[in-house]
């Protein structure tokens, strides 16, 4: 029993670090073999596959992983490497003793469904597993709704579709609630489909089935539309959204060019991190400037927005700007009673930063500098949310939910799945929570967009030269004295 325990402790940080000499470091995650010790492996049914035989050889060592530094310089240390993903020569389940289950939690974003799709599709035909449950609207299902058998024909067509399936939700992460759920219907494979938050709980029901001894395997799989979490190369969706941001930016072109002083204002996705906003810009070239959250900017006086939305209209009859729907939250919030709000997840609710901004420039030019500007603003963030995703997204969906699929069958746990440098990985759930990814002002796309818009940057160089900007910033920007209005 002790060593039992000895074992249990080790396991329950889901981050298992070790390290070697020549600075090379694994971020491990927990196998159920580490807290159920005696637990039998079997043989991968794929190697009984058709499909298969051929990649035989293709099945994943243990010893194989990921390094999260592609660049490092000759003699430094090799950094952080993750499990590399993908099917083992063994897995912890008997196919016929499978009972998975599938949860979307949040907001909604493209290939969800995908997702869905190709985790029970994926369990399904490679691993001949045929109990999979959907739970329906998010953790708050697990204890109070029913659940429904999901098979491969059911899901056929989901792809297809924007949204989720399964239904989402906020708010209602009851760990005790849900575990006791998993226990009672006896389910041993949980995948969960969601961003931060969701990914938070997905790390406490693990910690909650290891702590009970459960023979139970948790997979995150991330989900943000924001393109905000760490370590992964990138979020599915990310790339639906841009395409179709190209939409809304185009049409607030056509309609600024068709009349005299256009300005066009359309805000994108971005609460903490402005990749849409500057992947949009930079797919489009028809945007003069790109605001993210990131990038404090400022309204008056010289190097302002105002300043050079004047000089576009003088040298090109309209102007354009692209803003993430994070940008500039510290001004709105300055300029109109506002309450607190929060979303029953606990997520500050955000100030709709397009309409302020639209109505500082149509008030600036119209009163102050006696100029009529025609301002066209365009709100298309439930539009793009809500579509499904494109061929590269859907490619993309499958191998998360097939990595997931091999992780979970060969028994790893506290996992959450996504690309690290092209290569799909096993990543501790804590490795993707305790940070966000954000657009580093000091990187060479931040630079790209500055220099194929022409903006100002808004930073003097002094900022930069002293490194305050990047992952400070954010900190900065909420405790900046905004002066200029
Ligand atoms: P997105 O922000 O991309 O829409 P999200 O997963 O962050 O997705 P949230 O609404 O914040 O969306 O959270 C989804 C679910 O996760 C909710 O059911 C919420 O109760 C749960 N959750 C959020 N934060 C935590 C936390 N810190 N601990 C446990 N559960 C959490
Ligand atoms: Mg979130």
């Amino acid at each position: 029993l002790r060593k039992r325990r000895a074992i249990r402790a080790r396991a329950s940080d889901p981050s298992q670090c070790q390290e070697t000499g020549n600075g090379f470091v694994l971020e491990d995650v927990p196998h159920l073999t580490n807290f159920l010790p005696d637990l039998p492996s079997y043989p991968n049914p794929l190697q009984k596959s058709q499909a298969y035989a051929i990649v035989k050889q293709t099945f994943v060592s243990s010893e194989d992983v990921v390094a999260e530094k592609i660049v490092v310089q000759k003699d430094s240390p090799r950094g952080v490497h993750f499990r590399r993903a993908g099917p083992r020569e063994k897995v912890y389940f008997k196919s016929e003793e499978v009972r998975a289950c599938v949860v979307t939690c949040g907001g909604l974003c493209p290939g969800i469904n995908t997702v869905i799709r190709e985790i029970v599709c994926g369990l399904n035909g490679m691993y001949g597993v045929d109990d999979i449950l959907g739970i329906e609207g998010g953790y708050r299902g697990f204890y109070s709704k029913n659940t429904f058998q999901l098979t491969p024909k059911f899901v056929n067509d989901i792809h297809k579709r924007g949204g989720t399936f399964l239904q989402t939700s906020r708010g209602g992460h009851d760990t005790h609630k849900i575990v006791d759920n998993i226990q009672d219907r006896g389910i041993n494979q949980v995948y969960i489909i969601g961003g931060d938050g969701t990914q938070k709980g997905a790390a406490l029901i693990y910690q909650e089935v290891e702590k009970r001894g459960l023979q139970v395997a948790v997979a995150g799989i991330p989900k943000t539309i924001d393109n905000d979490i760490a370590v992964i190369d990138k979020s599915f969706g990310f790339d639906t959204a841009v395409e179709e941001a190209q939409r809304a930016i185009n049409a607030a072109h056509v309609e600024v060019e068709s009349v005299e002083n256009g300005v066009g204002v359309v805000k994108l996705m971005g609460r903490y991190s402005g990749f849409i906003a500057m992947y949009a810009t930079l797919a489009s070239r028809d945007v003069d400037c790109c605001l993210i959250p990131e990038s404090p900017f400022y309204l008056e006086g010289q190097g302002g927005l105002f300043e050079f939305v004047e000089q576009r209209l003088k040298e090109n009859g309209h102007v354009v700007i692209v803003l993430a729907e994070g940008a500039g939250q510290e001004y709105v919030a300055q300029s109109m009673y506002t309450v607190d709000e929060k979303d029953a997840s606990g997520n500050r609710l955000l100030l709709d930063a397009g309409l302020w901004l639209s109505q500082q420039i149509k008030d600036h030019f119209t009163k102050i500098q006696k100029m009529a500007v025609n301002m066209k603003y365009i709100d298309p963030t439930y539009m793009i949310r809500a579509i499904p995703s494109n061929a590269s997204d859907n490619i993309y969906c499958t191998l998360l939910a097939h990595s997931a699929v091999h992780g979970a069958m060969a028994g790893y746990t506290g996992f959450t799945v996504g690309p690290v440098n092209s290569r799909h990985a096993y990543i501790p759930i804590s490795r993707v929570t305790e940070t966000q990814n954000i657009v580093k002002l000091t990187d060479r796309m931040w630079a790209r967009l500055l220099a194929s818009t022409n903006q100002p940057s808004f930073l003097n160089s002094d900022e930069v030269m002293l490194g305050k900007v990047d992952r400070a910033i954010i900190e900065e920007i909420n405790n900046r004295k905004i002066t200029s209005i």
